[in-house]
């Protein structure tokens, strides 16, 4: 590595002339940038700022993020998706609470032992708001080091990020800890982009990349072929009465846990024990949702329920409580639109 800690400077350099601003940049706090990091896993950064916002503003510290109730965060997540982020962030304040007496640990032992902070998320936290010489890497990060040094050895490799990891720790300025791995990521942000597109005429480091050198660029950075996602044909029963629409929740465990939803099943057949008679039901539109490993293809079914009964722990919610109490997560967003124009018509 000692050879190309000649890259600091240039990328520091470009990193102060073309950052782009983002909020929690201009503030960057302990709290602000953990929130911010957490959102942005997965996320991109043009879906995070109005989240961003909103969830500071509602929650501008971590003893109100510890004391908000479930319902609520979710509201707040409500679209962001991989909503076990949120209900770490919050057990993760209850644990600052609680261990730190409400103070955002400093160390980079007590900051990686909160709830849902990896390596990443620990390195970016410590080097950004505390200036710690610690390195952050992400997907990005992986890929602009896979370029710079040539190295074809699979960047989902825990193995291969252990490695670029000490790398990087030994060129990390200390100095600037948090504005060099805010420049790498910025880097692979915005000019070493993904899937063979790179800017190398933009790039600061040009001159010390090995993969431009060697004519490699469309063949770096190496990575496994991820697995097929499983596809769920599933039937989703968009059920009214009286201009409020059915709702229940899903397991406090695994996919979307905790969150209400449209009553869906694979297949096309209402369950039986569900109880529900219909006094009318027709087609409500298809729609399709892509989470990391599996694939919903939904089939809505409209129907009006006659009766009042549900299965225990179901709700009947109208308009107004499901924009504002109860989080639906995006993945019902292709039938929104069904849901409001039957809610209109308040049968
Ligand atoms: Fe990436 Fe191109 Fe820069 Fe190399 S020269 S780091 S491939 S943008």
């Amino acid at each position: 590595m000692e050879e190309w800690r000649g890259l600091v400077p240039p990328l520091l350099e470009w990193y102060r002339d073309n950052a782009r601003t983002l909020p929690w940049r201009s503030d960057p706090t302990p709290y602000h940038v953990w929130v911010s990091e957490i959102m942005l896993q997965q996320t991109r950064v043009a879906a995070v700022l109005g989240y961003y916002a909103r969830f500071l503003e509602a929650l501008p510290t971590v003893a109100d993020l510890a004391a908000v109730d479930e319902e609520r965060l979710m509201k707040l997540w409500q679209g962001l998706g991989y909503y076990s982020r949120a209900r770490n962030l919050r057990a993760a304040a209850w644990q600052i609470m609680e261990e730190h007496g409400g103070i955002f640990p400093s160390d980079y032992q007590s900051v990686r032992a909160l709830k849902g902070v990896g390596d990443y998320t620990a390195g970016a936290i410590c080097s950004i708001a505390f200036g710690l010489p610690v390195p952050a890497v992400d997907g990005n990060v992986l890929r602009v080091m896979a370029r710079l040094t040539g190295d074809g050895g699979d960047i989902t490799s825990p193995a291969v990020k252990r490695r670029v990891t000490g790398e990087l720790a030994e060129v990390i300025p200390t100095a600037a800890p948090g504005a060099f791995n805010q420049a790498m990521m910025e880097l692979g942000a915005t000019v070493c982009l993904p899937n063979g597109a790179p800017l190398c005429d933009r790039c600061p480091v040009r001159d010390r990349c090995a993969a431009l050198a060697q004519d490699r660029v469309d063949q770096l950075p190496v990575k496994a072929p991820k697995k097929a996602r499983r596809v769920e044909e599933r039937t989703v029963w968009l059920i009214f009465r009286r201009g409020r629409a059915a709702l229940r929740r899903r397991p406090e465990k695994g996919l979307l846990a905790g969150l209400w939803e449209f009553p869906n099943e694979l297949g096309d057949t209402m369950p039986a024990e569900w109880g529900i008679r219909a006094a009318s039901d027709s087609f409500g539109g298809t729609a399709r949702h892509i989470f990391t490993h599996i694939e919903w293809r939904l089939t809505a079914r409209v129907v009006r329920a006659a009766g009042e009964e549900l299965p225990p722990g179901w709700v009947w919610a109208d308009g107004e409580e499901l924009r504002t109490r109860y989080a639906v997560p995006g993945a019902f967003d292709g039938v929104s639109h069904v849901v409001e124009r039957e809610l209109k018509k308040g049968e």
